[in-house]
């Protein structure tokens, strides 16, 4: 395969496989595990193309640089690690969220993110619970 179309597929199935919005420090990391040697200049372009070809989507939050992440998976959320940062889908929708608007808007659209601490990045416990029955003795 050409070199240009291995980085491009390289970075299509990092996007595709990560099944959550990439910086694009990310999308290189995971590429380069098929692709050794690819540059972040490369990683860029490819994803400029992409999402010129419709193949790719943004993911803007407030304050942060852009994501990227595959079309077609429809309406979801995301949900931001405050610890690692990462960005995930969240599959879950409150629905019509018309009732929050003040009367007489109407509500066309919704983003929805959600913040807190991804599975892996749970404070362990700060204590051993006991068990609630008491030990005889
Ligand atoms: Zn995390
Ligand atoms: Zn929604």
């Amino acid at each position: 395969m050409e070199r240009s179309t291995r980085q491009r597929s390289a970075i299509r199935d990092a996007l595709q496989a990560a099944q959550r919005p990439l910086l694009p420090q990310e999308v290189l990391t995971a590429a380069q595990t098929q692709v050794p040697g690819m540059g972040i200049a490369t990683v860029y372009r490819n994803l400029k193309a992409l999402l010129d070809e419709g193949a790719i989507q943004l993911v803007s939050l407030p304050g942060e640089n852009p994501r990227y992440e595959t079309r077609g998976h429809g309406h979801h959320h995301h949900f931001q690690c405050t610890a690692c940062e990462r960005v995930f889908d969240v599959h879950a929708c409150p629905g019509d969220l018309s009732r929050l608007a003040p009367a007489g808007f109407t509500v066309e659209d919704h983003e929805l993110t959600l913040y807190g601490r991804c599975r892996e990045c749970q404070p362990p416990p700060a204590r051993r619970q006991r068990p609630s029955s008491s030990r005889p003795g």
